[in-house]
């Protein structure tokens, strides 16, 4: 087993206050990072900047992150924090304004990396140490040394680097009550998502295969929950706010699997949320391994006390109705992209780009 994770999680209702020591700790001046209204609308950001008054630590605010966000932002973010001298780097938002920020940290260390350079992790200096604060239950960007980002071309492409990893991240929960419906749903089932797809993938431990389960086991009936549309209250919050944590430290160990890498292209092309873009795979992971590893997948579902089927129609019935069908011509534009793709190659078993024809023709 080999794993290295070093920020320091913190989590729990009221948990900047709590901690808010640490900030000072970091240096005089803080440059945030958030996008138009997580920061605002969870209340993250009147919090911060409380804490940040209170020990006369100098504040500059870049707003301007959008979902799936692009380098540009990210260099245009990292120049600023660095013409404003921030000893540190504090993101408010979604997994898309943590994504941002850990690349926007890195240039304010090295502004001189352009798109190429980023895309090429060739910078020298050390990053300016960075803090995250989740504003989305699901991502789990928060404890990753990941950076999903959309190049110059349109395309969704990562960077995987133990730089981009915060030295801090404050989970509070009642942060992500402000989430509309649509968002919550969708953030909730990309967790699910990196949990199947961390435990379904070749490069699974015991470690991650840990993280898994224990994810599924009490996201699963949150799930039920927003299936039915019912309020999460302060305690149900509080459990998909750790599984998304669970989800993220399990795909830091694994990556991922076709699921994700396919669902860059809905985000991209028909505007789907990322986590309704990837879970649209998600019942076809489930039928590959049941199909091929019926041994693997049914001591998953027996330790958690979980039926297939059952988990099948939930994530259904979790996903919006969508019209999107592939046409041949769509599909074999694609396939180049899933040839020696290691998200594939991830896939627990040994799926093939003739697999993936198969399951996009299917959709
Ligand atoms: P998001 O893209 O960060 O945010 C989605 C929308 O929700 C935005 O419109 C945002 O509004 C709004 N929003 C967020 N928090 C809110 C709150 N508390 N109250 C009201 N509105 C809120 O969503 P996400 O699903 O968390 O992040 C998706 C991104 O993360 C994708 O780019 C994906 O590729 C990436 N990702 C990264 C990792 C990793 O390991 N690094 C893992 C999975 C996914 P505003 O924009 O107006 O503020
Ligand atoms: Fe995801």
């Amino acid at each position: 087993m080999k794993h290295y994770m070093p920020t320091r999680i913190l989590t729990g209702t009221g948990i900047l206050q709590k901690h808010k020591k640490v900030f000072p700790e970091l240096g005089k001046r803080c440059y945030i990072i958030t996008s138009k209204s997580s920061g605002r609308l969870s209340g993250a950001l009147d919090d911060l900047t409380a804490v940040l008054n209170e020990y006369s630590i100098g504040y500059d605010i870049y707003d301007r992150i959008s979902q799936n966000p692009t380098v540009v932002s990210c260099i245009e973010a990292g120049k600023n924090a660095n013409s404003f001298k921030a000893d540190f780097i504090v993101g408010v938002g979604g997994g898309s304004v943590l994504d941002a920020s850990k690349t926007a940290a890195v240039v304010a260390a090295n502004p001189e990396l352009t798109e190429e350079l980023i895309y090429k992790q060739a910078w020298e200096n050390k990053p300016v140490p960075l803090i995250l604060i989740g504003t989305t239950a699901g991502t789990g960007s928060e404890v990753t040394y990941v950076s999903v980002m959309t190049n110059k071309d349109g395309i969704k492409k990562s960077i995987h680097n133990d730089d981009l990893y915060a030295v801090y991240t404050f989970g509070d929960p009642s942060y992500t009550i402000s989430m509309p419906e649509h968002v919550r749903i969708s953030t909730a089932i990309d967790a699910l998502a990196h949990l199947l797809e961390s435990y379904f993938n070749n490069s699974s431990s015991d470690l991650s295969r840990a993280f898994s389960l224990q994810g599924v086991r009490i996201l699963y009936p949150k799930l039920q929950l927003l299936a039915k549309h019912q309020e999460l209250n302060e305690e149900d919050r509080e459990t998909v706010y750790n599984a998304s944590i669970l989800g993220g430290l399990a795909i830091n160990i694994t990556g991922t699997v076709f699921c994700h890498t396919l669902g860059y292209y809905f985000t991209e092309h028909y505007h789907l949320l990322h986590g309704f873009a990837c879970a649209l795979f998600t019942n076809e992971l489930l039928d590959y391994e049941y199909n091929n590893h019926r041994d693997y997948c049914d001591a998953f579902f027996d330790v958690l006390q979980i039926d297939r089927s059952e988990m099948k129609e939930l994530i259904s019935s979790l996903l919006p109705e969508t019209e999107i069908h592939l046409t041949e011509e769509e599909i074999q534009a694609l396939l180049p992209r899933y040839t020696n793709n290691n998200s594939v190659k991830n896939t627990y078993g040994t799926m093939s780009v003739n697999d993936i024809e198969e399951i996009l023709r299917r959709l």
